[in-house]
């Protein structure tokens, strides 16, 4: 096999891992996150709650149990635990995109983009500030048509849009805010959770995302009348089980993963403090001399989810990441493509964004990553020269 193709195999094995690193990744493997599991007993106790409710889903207790509690560590007014963080996406562009024109940023993970136009929506791209990597607010006027129904924007990396803003042009052109906060648990802005801005907020509890329940995610919206919409779009539309309040897709979440958010819950503490370290770690031994890194906004606490790095160029980008997969560390190209070049998103061009993604790479970063292992990384990014 060629090398480059060895490569593409050993990131593909690198994209599946984040589920399912037990059975795939060897010991010595640093891949670029690991999930977090509970003690097993833990797990078992609620496993053992279900077991004597005999009750599997349809909001049953454990799925009540964990809403109240995210609602009260997150400060939120009010919260609806999901299947995964890609549904509410697909609720909220159902329920506020009425088939539209809907402004959202190129640089996020695909899911951001494909629930735009799998909800018969048109993504129209507006290029990124290159140190925050969120949305850049000063170009989304220009992009406004009569067709705008939505502004749908990624707080990347944890890291919050401009809010002012964007809720400032929302407001003068009469359009909804949809913020994709799939990286934004406990993030907070203001003093307020993230999750309390914009007319719709969504979150994502996927297994490689900081706080999981296996598969999972949750929805976030302030409005009474919308949160009704959100609630009967989630279960089929059902108003009882004969009569329904409008239409419905299957948006639920099981007791089976309520369990694995209980189980892990307890534990943020010291998954958040685990990761501090390591974040520490590269904000200390990095040379950053050539090779920048994210900008936070103020106002932010943020929640050290990601530790994205800009190279100055592709090329030395690919080489830092043959040496890194040579000492078995498989970081990630968070987020590479950008998303405007998708064969499905009618190419328009987005020069901040398509130059960051070809750049960016995501360091190891999970609760448990040995220093011995930080030196190597931190060693071969700083000597690509
Ligand atoms: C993970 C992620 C999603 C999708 O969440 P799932 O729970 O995997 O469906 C959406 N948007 C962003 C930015 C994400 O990182």
């Amino acid at each position: 096999m060629p090398e480059e193709k060895k490569l593409l195999a050993k990131t593909l094995i690198n994209r599946i891992e984040s589920a399912d690193h037990l059975n795939l990744v060897h010991n010595t493997m640093i891949p670029v996150t690991k999930s977090f599991l509970p003690p097993i007993q833990e797990y078992d106790a609620f496993l053992a709650r279900i077991w004597s409710n005999e009750w599997l889903t349809n909001r049953g207790e454990l799925v009540k149990e964990l809403e109240d509690k995210l609602k009260s560590y997150l400060n939120v007014s009010n919260i609806l635990i999901t299947n995964n963080g890609t549904i509410p996406l697909q609720i909220a562009l159902k329920l506020l995109g009425g088939g539209g024109e809907i402004i959202t940023t190129p640089f996020s993970y695909v899911a951001t983009t494909a629930a735009i136009v799998w909800e018969h929506c048109t993504p129209v791209f507006v290029d990124i500030h290159p140190d925050y990597l969120t949305i850049d607010e000063t170009k989304i006027e220009a992009a406004i048509t009569s067709k705008t129904t939505c502004i749908l924007a990624t707080h990347v990396f944890g890291n919050p849009c401009h809010i002012e803003a964007i809720e400032a042009i929302a407001n003068k052109h009469g359009l909804k805010v949809i913020y994709d906060a799939a990286h934004c648990f406990g993030v907070t802005y203001k003093r307020k959770s993230i999750f309390e801005y914009g007319d719709i907020s969504t979150c994502s509890f996927h297994a490689t995302k900081l706080f999981h329940t296996g598969e999972g995610g949750a929805i976030f919206c302030r409005d009474q009348a919308l949160r009704h919409a959100i609630y009967y779009s989630h279960n089929f539309g059902h108003n009882g089980p004969l009569d329904f309040f409008g239409l419905g897709i299957n948006g639920k979440i099981s007791e089976l993963q309520a369990a694995m958010g209980l189980a892990v819950l307890p534990h943020m503490e010291e998954i958040l403090e685990g990761r501090k370290q390591v974040v520490g770690y590269y904000d200390q031994h990095l040379d950053f001399t050539d090779v920048k890194k994210l900008s936070i906004r103020d106002g932010a606490t943020w929640n050290y989810s990601y530790y994205p790095v800009l190279f100055p160029s592709e090329e030395i980008l690919l080489n830092v990441l043959e040496r890194l997969n040579k000492a078995d560390i498989f970081p990630r190209r968070y987020f590479y493509p950008s998303l405007n070049t998708i064969e499905y998103t009618h190419g328009m061009e987005m020069p901040v964004s398509e130059e960051t993604s070809k750049r960016i790479l995501c360091l190891p970063l999970f609760k448990g990553l040995e220093e011995k292992n930080l030196f190597t990384i931190s060693n071969i990014i700083s000597s690509w020269n």
